[in-house]
């Protein structure tokens, strides 16, 4: 369109009074639409709203794109499989500053917001903390202004939606598209060509130097989707570019030439299918093909992006690390590192030297677990099949690495098989996490202990061949997000304290502090929670017909459902408290509700068992008198973003309770205590960090330390002692195995009850007795309310540093090095 008139090109710039508001949503509704009043349905009327939101995104978000360019700003590319970024209504407007006059313009028309709010899909593109993370980064890159870019896949099938039937998990797919997604912006001629299968091929050049090229095979297109973001009052609005499988149009013509126009139709769907649905495993993975063909059609996608971005105002790829900076969320992505090296040497052709010298300073890498089953590994004839090309760089990687490191310990095998990227003791396979940390500028874990154990014991060698390559940075959340939008009556009582800049910059919120022992402000504090947990109880009678009485306990635990994470500790103290209640109705208990919610791997058989336990245990307790006004289990269904931010704004107690050196970092015990709430949990992860910033007397910390644990182990570990010594452990132990929650199937749970008894891998059974005395000073101080509102106060005021907007400012000055651009 080289004749288009740039001068005589004019948009609106949209107004943003209630005035303008009210006149868009009409109009929507009319010419987006195409209906009217008489015959629009609350969805329609949430569509031509939410195009209203979109068309104020858009602009902005062409204004910054245009701004990077001007600037020539250094970019960050943040590569992740997942990203788990819920509703984007409500965290639109709000973060554009237009709810006030939006809540107006529709209240004129006769709607309620909340109405429409509760109609939106979550966008459930992630399986749980790895996924959430990435969209709180997201968030944090546009409010810091800086030029990010996301990029990742477009499934069409979201993360699973739950259903508990009859106690057990069901799992629904999450067709999250089937309506119009109005968040996203398809952009059919952003798309590219990419390859699977087929040969390499060598050839000479001219001068006789030998190249390659990766041909034939076939072909698959990545089709661009672009999801603006926008950045917290500061009209940046940044772009998540997700692609889409598209079948390459000229898709098997010979076949279709011989008539097989059926077979041809099937050979699209086929390639259709990599971006079709998501693989619901967290913390573990699996050898599927499919995944890693995911895997490669999302990063070769992205990086031809990258560089075609690149090449529109530079001509030398030697620039290339001074304007790219692309960080590896797990080692999802690591595929890239040879994908670059083959994009540099067989399309631009440069030799292997200065590829490399490129490639290392452009990535970097996150390692997100040090759990052996989730790092991944794919067989070298998988590799060879589909990537021939990028096996022939890997092993010509290794080899060059192999040599360096031989150089450094002469004689040493067993360093060299230990490093290797080819790992040749289980048949042959590629360790992904060798090849991001060969192929990085830098490593980083997510967690100060986490970071020291990676230093110290899993890539403790790499740790001293690349001293200063493995850093830490601490994971955070969005205090967007995670409080302004989802407790507005704690957002609202912390601004007319302290003034709202604690939402831009969260580390003010420590002028709470001052405030932690003004009874005045420890009772508004407590009614906010109050207010929230009646919502909370309505929320819960509404959608799952349960009466959950406010006046209780809230205590909560909300994460996946993993064997690591200890759901199963958890509901061995609430049988324990139940027996208590039994045995001892007139004692001075602290009445509770303890709410469970997660999703289980849909392959992960102990998982669901401990699902179906946990409802089972909920059945007695709901059903025995007794008890019933003074405790209860609760398992709610579907947790997801929209579900977490229902919850933590109610809970007053967060369980955070993994074993020690198994949560590399977690983000949900940050959530919860930015919204009050006391943590009870191990020395793992985050919690050491929490510990120390909010204070040893405002947290519960129990349990086994790392240190224990590795003595524990090294001793022998013998879970049958402990249930021999202690009658309150045998007795929890004793009614699962006998069928006491499971009357019509009782070795029901023998599976579980075995494996405690016999290995107790994670520790359960160790950590009870100490877990239960915690549970216990908790209830104390619960009892004293003004001594609790303290603490929750001083929990909220000392969470400043785990915002992501922290994080996200150390990964810019320690590894991107790129500036915010105003
Ligand atoms: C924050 C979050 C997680 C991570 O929780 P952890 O307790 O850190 O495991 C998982 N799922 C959702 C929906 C979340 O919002």
């Amino acid at each position: 369109m080289s004749k288009v008139k740039h001068s005589a090109f004019k948009y609106d710039f949209l107004g943003s009074d209630p005035k303008d508001i009210q006149r868009s949503v009409s109009n929507h509704l009319v010419y987006t639409i195409g209906k009217d009043p008489y015959t629009a349905t609350d969805h329609d009327w949430m569509m031509a709203f939410s195009h209203v939101i979109r068309d104020r995104l858009i602009e902005r978000w062409m204004e910054t794109q245009r701004n990077f360019y001007r600037h020539d700003a250094k970019r960050v590319y943040y590569l992740s499989m997942e990203f788990l970024i819920g509703r984007s209504l409500i965290n639109s407007l709000l973060n554009m500053d237009i709810h006030n006059a939006c809540t107006e313009a529709l209240h004129k028309l006769g709607i309620e917001l909340e109405r429409l709010r509760n109609l939106e899909h979550d966008a459930a593109l992630g399986n749980g903390g790895l996924g959430r993370l990435a969209a709180c980064f997201l968030d944090s890159i546009a409010s810091l202004n800086i030029p990010g870019y996301g990029y990742g896949i477009r499934f069409e099938y979201g993360m699973f939606r739950q259903k508990i039937e009859n106690g057990c998990q069901v799992e629904l797919p999450e067709n999250w598209l089937i309506h119009d997604n109005p968040w996203e912006f398809p952009r059919p001629e952003v798309s590219y060509r990419i390859r699977f299968g087929g040969r390499v091929m060598e050839y000479q050049d001219t001068t006789g130097r030998r190249h390659f090229d990766w041909i034939e095979g076939d072909v698959v297109i990545a089709q661009a989707y672009d999801t603006p973001i926008p950045g917290y009052k500061n009209d940046t609005v940044n772009n998540l570019r997700l692609w889409s499988a598209k079948a390459y149009e000229d898709f098997d013509l010979n076949r279709f030439n011989e008539g097989e126009y059926t077979e041809a139709v099937v050979g699209k769907t086929l390639s259709e299918n990599i971006s079709k649905v998501l693989y619901p495993n967290d913390s573990s993975t699996m050898n599927k093909r499919l995944r890693l063909k995911q895997q490669y059609f999302f990063v070769c996608a992205s990086l031809k992006d990258i560089l075609r971005r690149f090449f529109t105002d530079h001509d030398s790829l030697s620039d290339l690390p001074d304007k790219v900076a692309i960080q590896l969320n797990d080692t999802h992505p690591a595929i890239a590192i040879p994908e670059m090296m083959r994009l540099l040497m067989d399309k631009h052709h440069l030799e292997w030297q200065p590829a490399w010298e490129i490639t290392t300073r452009v990535f970097s890498y996150t390692n997100h677990t040090l759990l052996p089953e989730a790092l991944e590994t794919w067989p070298v004839d998988i590799f060879e099949q589909l990537l021939p090309r990028h096996l022939q760089l890997i092993m010509e990687i290794n080899r060059r690495f192999l040599l360096m490191l031989g150089h450094l310990h002469p004689g040493d095998m067993d360093i060299l098989r230990r490093l290797s990227i080819i790992d040749e003791g289980n048949g042959r396979r590629i360790r992904m996490a060798h090849l991001a940390i060969i192929g990085s500028h830098k490593v980083n874990g997510v967690s100060a202990l986490h970071s020291e154990l990676l230093r110290n014991s899993t890539f403790k060698d790499f740790n001293s061949f690349y001293p200063g390559k493995i850093i830490n940075i601490t994971n955070g959340i969005t205090p967007r997000r995670w409080l302004y939008q989802s407790n507005r009556g704690l957002s609202t009582l912390i601004s007319d304290a302290i003034g709202p800049e604690w939402i831009r910059d969260l580390s003010q919120i420590k002028q709470l502090e001052s405030l932690a022992e003004d009874s005045a402000f420890q009772e508004r504090f407590c009614a906010v929670k109050q207010a929230n947990k009646q919502r909370l109880a309505k929320l819960i009678l509404y959608y799952l017909d349960s009466k959950v009485d406010s006046n209780m306990l809230f205590d909560v635990q909300v994460k996946r459902i993993h064997e690591y994470k200890r759901q199963l500790l958890n509901l061995f103290r609430a049988i324990a408290l139940y027996n208590r209640l039994l045995d001892n109705p007139n004692a001075n208990h602290v009445p509770r509700t303890i709410l469970f919610g997660g999703k289980a791997a849909p392959g992960y058989t102990m998982a669901k068992l401990i699902i179906r336990l946990i409802n089972d245990v909920a059945d007695v307790i709901d059903n025995d008198p007794a008890v019933s006004d003074r405790l209860k289990i609760l398992f709610i269904p579907n947790y997801d973003v929209t579900t977490a931010s229902d919850i933590i704004p109610a809970a007053e107690l967060s369980q955070q309770i993994s074993t020690a050196g198994m949560e590399a970092s977690g983000t949900g015990n940050m959530k919860l205590a930015l919204n009050g709430a006391l943590t009870m949990g191990t020395m793992d992860g985050a919690n050491v960090e929490m510990h120390e910033n909010i204070g040893a007397d405002n947290i519960f910390i129990f349990g086994l330390t790392t240190e224990d644990i590795t003595r524990l182990n090294r001793q022998g570990y013998q879970p049958r002692r402990y249930y021999d010594s202690d009658p309150v452990l045998k007795r929890v132990i004793d009614m699962i195995a006998n069928g006491f929650f499971s009357p019509e199937e009782p070795t029901r749970y023998r599976l579980i009850t075995d494996s405690l008894l016999n290995n107790d891998h994670f520790k359960v059974i160790a950590d009870f007795k100490s877990y239960l005395e915690v549970s216990d000073r908790a209830d104390q101080v619960y009892l004293n309310t003004a001594e609790w509102n303290r603490r929750a106060i001083l929990n909220t005021a000392r969470m400043g540093y785990f915002s992501s907007d922290r994080t996200i400012q150390e990964y810019a000055e320690k590894i991107w090095h790129v500036k915010p651009i105003r």
